[in-house]
């Protein structure tokens, strides 16, 4: 394989900033899920780590949806960290997430925004999926497993199975991965270190500055029914989608609802 395109943990490391200086970066060749890797192992963890597969069989979205790959065709590993907060005061945390994804990879000219609450879309199309999972930690914190899917060069075989067309990243995909990752891990670590501090707050404006359906219409749908129709305004200080609909505003958690367009 192309030396630019061999992860290693060794090299990710002498990339990291100060933030990420504290994670044991692990690199394995293949695995199911590396949400559920680092979830199996929460109990045991003293410190933040990084866990990146070269190719994940069994990656997972929300609610169970699969995350499909293509071997060598994208970026997917997960970050376990320890957060001051209880797991009822994290609900924005997938949102941040996003935020700091983005905002890096509009730094490498990609031209992303956000769909609510933690799709990122480059043309309209996903080009990566955020997974966030928690545990309660002994401490009254919360451990938390954010698993990150990110597409570079997808097949079309991909796309039919998926379903719906979604985006990837050529010119990414020809960057030195190492530094792709790193960059990406410098971003999540200086996020989560910022959400510790200070929440979903630090976050708000910047979400809403990356939406990608702002002043559009859109169908909130659950279990594939619609449960609103309104004009998404933009999140709130929750991690809300507030919508106004013809009801009047209402502001949406997530759980395990889906945004869509109207046509
Ligand atoms: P939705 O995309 O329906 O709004 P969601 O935002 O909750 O749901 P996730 O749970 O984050 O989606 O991701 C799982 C979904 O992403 C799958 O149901 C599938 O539609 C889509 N998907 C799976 N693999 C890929 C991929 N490699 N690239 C883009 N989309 C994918």
């Amino acid at each position: 394989m192309n030396k630019n395109l061999q992860l290693n943990a060794a090299a990710i490391e002498m990339r990291c900033d100060q933030a990420a200086r504290q994670v044991d970066i692990e690199v394995v060749a293949e695995t199911g899920s590396t949400n559920a890797d680092l979830m199996a192992r929460l109990s045991a963890l003293q410190s933040p780590v990084l866990r990146v597969a070269v190719h994940q069989t069994a990656g997972r979205g929300r609610a169970g949806r699969p995350w499909l790959t293509v071997p060598g065709g994208m970026l997917t590993f997960s970050l376990a960290w320890h957060l001051p907060q209880a797991p009822q005061n994290l609900l924005g945390l997938p949102l941040a997430i996003g935020v700091a994804l983005a905002e890096t990879l509009n730094a490498l000219d990609q031209n992303v925004q956000l769909k609510w609450p933690n799709d990122i879309l480059r043309e309209g199309k996903k080009l990566a999926g955020i997974l966030v999972e928690s545990a309660a930690a002994r401490d009254g914190g919360t451990w938390v497993v954010i698993g990150i899917g990110l597409n570079l060069q997808v097949s079309d075989q991909l796309e039919s199975e998926v379903g719906r067309a979604i985006a990837d990243a050529p010119w990414l995909a020809k960057m030195d991965r190492n530094d792709l990752l790193a960059q990406l891990l410098n971003a999540l670590a200086k996020a989560l270190e910022q959400f510790a501090a200070q929440g979903f707050a630090a976050f708000l404006t910047r979400w809403n500055t990356l939406h990608a359906y702002a002043r559009q219409t859109v169908h909130i749908l659950d279990h594939g029914q619609v449960l609103h129709r309104g004009t998404a305004l933009g999140v709130d200080l929750h991690g809300c989608l507030v919508l106004q609909t013809e009801q009047g505003q209402v502001n949406v958690l997530a759980g395990d609802v889906s945004l869509r367009p109207a046509e």
